[in-house]
C-alpha cells in the first residue's frame, strides 16, 4: 500500500502522466473487475508505487509489468520482493512487442491505470496483437471510455469509436473519482473492459483503406458522407454505393463503414 516514504523517494511526473491511485474502495472495486486468478498470463501497464500490482499479485503471483519511469523500479522490486516470480520489463509500452509475453494456450489479460496522453495510442498498438489478447482493463479519461463506447448518434461517436469497435467489444464498468489519485488530476476517470475478438466480425478487405475512409470522413463530421466520397469516386462510381450518402458520418455503424470500405475498394 502507498506509504509515505514512497512519495518522498519518487516525486510524480507530469510528463509520464503519473497520478497514482490511493482510495482502497477504488482499488478493490478494480481488482473485483479484473478478477485475477493464479494461472493467468496477466500484464499490467504502467505499474507505478504499484496500487493495483500488489493485490493483483496476491491472486496471480506471475505477474508481469512494463514501466516506463527508470527510478519506479527499484522501489517496486523492493516493495514486490515477497513476490518472485512477479518480472518488471523497464521501457516504453508503445514500442514493446506485445507478443514476447503471450504464451500458447494462456492469452494475455492486459491491465493499466494508463497514463492518459498515451492512451489513444497504446490502445491501437494493443490492438494490434487481438488475436493473442483474452481482455484488456484500463482507467482512462471518462471522456475517451465515452468516445471508445459511443454508439451512432451519439456526441461522443467518432473514428475513436468506429475503430476500436471494429476490433473489439466495448464495456464501460464504472467511474473514478478524481479524489481516487494523488496528484488529484483535472479530469474525470473510468474503467472500461475491451474484449477484442479473434476475427472482427465484419472484417474490412482493405484494413489501411477503411483507416483512411473514418479518418476522413470525421475530419468533416458536420459534413454529409457526399463531401468526403467525392475525393474517393467519381459521380458515376458514387451513384453505384448501396449507402445513403446524405448521412453525416456520425449516423454510419461500424458495418456501414466496413461495406462502404468495401465497396470504395471493389470500385477503384
Ligand atoms: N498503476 C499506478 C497506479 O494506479 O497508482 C500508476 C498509474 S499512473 C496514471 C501511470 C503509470 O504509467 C506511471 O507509473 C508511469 O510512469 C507509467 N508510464 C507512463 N508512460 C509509460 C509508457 N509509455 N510505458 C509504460 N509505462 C508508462
Amino acid at each position: 500500500s502507498m506509504n509515505r516514504d514512497d512519495s518522498h523517494q519518487h516525486k510524480a511526473r507530469k510528463r509520464f502522466g503519473q497520478n497514482f491511485l490511493v482510495d482502497h474502495h477504488v482499488i478493490n472495486k478494480i481488482i473485483a473487475a479484473i478478477a485475477p486468478k493464479p494461472e493467468q498470463n496477466i500484464i499490467e501497464i504502467g505499474p507505478g508505487h504499484g496500487a493495483i500490482t500488489e493485490p493483483i499479485l496476491a491472486k496471480c503471483p506471475s505477474l508481469k509489468a512494463v514501466e516506463l519511469d527508470r527510478d519506479l523500479i527499484p522501489l517496486l522490486t523492493e516493495k514486490l520482493a515477497g513476490y518472485p516470480d512477479f518480472q518488471i520489463h523497464q521501457g516504453d509500452a508503445l514500442k514493446i512487442d506485445f507478443s514476447q509475453f503471450y504464451q500458447a494456450g494462456r492469452a494475455m489479460r492486459i491491465i493499466g491505470n494508463l497514463p492518459y496522453n498515451i492512451s489513444t495510442p497504446l490502445i491501437f498498438h494493443l490492438l494490434g496483437f487481438s488475436p493473442q489478447i483474452e481482455d484488456m482493463h484500463f482507467m482512462l479519461q471518462k471522456e475517451v471510455v465515452d468516445r471508445l463506447a459511443a454508439s451512432p448518434g451519439d456526441k461522443n461517436y467518432g473514428r475513436l469509436s468506429v475503430m476500436v469497435q471494429y476490433y473489439s467489444s466495448v464495456q464501460p464498468l464504472f467511474s473514478v473519482p478524481s479524489t481516487a489519485f494523488r496528484p488529484v488530476p483535472k479530469v474525470e476517470s473510468a474503467i472500461v473492459r475491451l474484449l477484442p475478438y479473434s476475427q472482427p466480425p465484419h472484417p474490412a478487405n482493405d484494413l489501411e483503406l477503411l483507416t483512411r475512409l473514418v479518418s476522413a470522413s470525421f475530419q468533416q463530421r458536420r459534413k454529409t458522407m457526399r463531401n468526403t466520397l467525392k475525393y474517393m469516386l467519381d459521380a458515376t462510381q458514387l451513384e453505384q454505393l448501396d449507402i445513403d450518402i446524405s448521412l453525416r458520418p456520425q449516423n454510419l455503424s461500424v458495418v456501414d463503414f466496413v461495406h462502404l470500405s468495401n465497396q470504395i475498394g471493389a470500385l477503384q
